[in-house]
């Protein structure tokens, strides 16, 4: 079966190599699209061609986010499937409806989705079951139409080097998870609306796994993910009573999120969503200011790609002024509570 299936896929793609089509996977939150996949989006319409956007979720969520979907610029088609076993994204019943989908006699040439934490566990198995590779975190692309291959680059050892990654003809789908912040998230508009399809859900009944329960850290700050400026702090600040009272009344006369060094949030003075680096967010704002934060690689593969980077720190020698665009030679308990109060005036 799985031959067949990929002599199917085969015979479609080489058809058609010389005109890409995506299917973007449009992840939602709480009714609204994740900023995180319209940068997806953007992405795959750079490969050139049509671009099909597929919203996956339970009947309640499912209407309002085709509403929204349906308006974004880029998109030509969109295509989703409601089911109560699609309100969390778990792979195990997400990718029989994908691989269905991809097997079909569709026209898909690329997967696209971002890179994030349910779309990471669903992407490479439906590639998997394809018997194709899948690309992730990448951070550009080149879809050359007249071969057919793709090009992709994507940072590697935290960030210090950027490897060129082919997908070559004959790989019939190509699949690739964006990094977000290498691309603008993309718009809406009233002008033009994609043609809406519904897809039968493909019920799983022995699904492996079950989802028990998801705890969302709430906060009245701006998305650290998304936000354009963050102020992060570091080991330096101590506890996480001084981590609060020194960093947050900045933070708020910047209107900024809270970010963390994996050594303060090793050490409990910030909630481990706010980890910026290797194994917390990426992100790109236009202003990051780094409070008494070293600046260890794996620090810096999370926020070196800030527009503006001011750090503070009392070591003069500490690496993360390598990178910093500003940097002050201070003790961070004197000149916060001093920023904030220029800030106030
Ligand atoms: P430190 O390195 O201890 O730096 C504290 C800084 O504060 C120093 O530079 C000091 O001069 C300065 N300072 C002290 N007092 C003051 C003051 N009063 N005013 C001003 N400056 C002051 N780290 C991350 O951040 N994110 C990650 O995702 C991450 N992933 C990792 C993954 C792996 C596999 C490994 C091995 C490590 C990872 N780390 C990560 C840890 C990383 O290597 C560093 O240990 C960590 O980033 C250090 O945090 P820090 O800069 O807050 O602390």
């Amino acid at each position: 079966a799985r031959a067949s299936l990929l002599n199917r896929v085969l015979a479609r793609s080489y058809a058609t190599a010389a005109s890409p089509h995506a299917l973007v996977f449009l992840e939602h939150r709480q009714g609204d699209l994740d900023s995180a996949s319209l940068s997806a989006l953007t992405a795959a319409s750079q490969l050139g061609g049509q671009v099909t956007g597929l919203v996956v979720g339970s009947p309640e969520e499912v209407p309002s986010v085709v509403e929204k979907a349906k308006k974004l610029n880029g998109l030509t088609t969109l295509l989703h499937s409601a089911s109560p076993q699609y309100s969390t994204l778990l792979p195990e019943t997400v990718s029989p409806l994908l691989e269905k989908l991809l097997s079909q006699n569709s026209p898909f040439t690329h997967v696209v989705s971002a890179h994030s934490s349910s779309a990471k566990s669903i992407l490479p198995r439906v590639a998997a079951k394809l018997d194709v590779p899948a690309v992730s975190d990448i951070t550009s692309l080149e879809h050359d139409a007249a071969s057919g291959s793709t090009t992709f680059t994507r940072p590697i050892y935290a960030g210090n080097a950027i490897s060129t990654v082919r997908a070559s003809s004959s790989i019939p789908i190509k699949f690739f998870t964006v990094r977000s912040t290498a691309f603008a998230a993309a718009g809406a508009g009233d002008a033009v609306e994609s043609e809406v399809k519904a897809l039968d859900s493909v019920e799983v009944s022995d699904a492996p796994t079950e989802h028990i329960s998801t705890s969302l850290t709430k906060s009245d700050r701006p998305d650290l993910g998304v936000a354009s400026r963050v102020v992060s702090g570091g080991r330096a600040l101590k506890n996480a009573e001084t981590f609060q009272s020194t960093l947050y009344p900045l933070a708020d006369a910047l209107g900024a999120a809270v970010g963390a060094s994996r050594a303060a949030v090793d050490a409990g003075y910030a909630d481990n969503s706010l980890q910026v680096g290797q194994t917390g967010k990426v992100v790109a704002p236009e202003l990051y200011m780094a409070l008494g934060i070293s600046g260890a690689i794996q620090h810096l593969a999370g926020m070196k790609d800030s527009k503006l980077i001011v750090a503070v720190n009392k070591d003069p020698d500490a690496p993360i002024f390598q990178v910093a665009d500003v940097g002050l030679v201070a003790d961070l308990f004197e000149v916060v509570p001093e920023m904030v109060e220029k800030l106030k005036q």
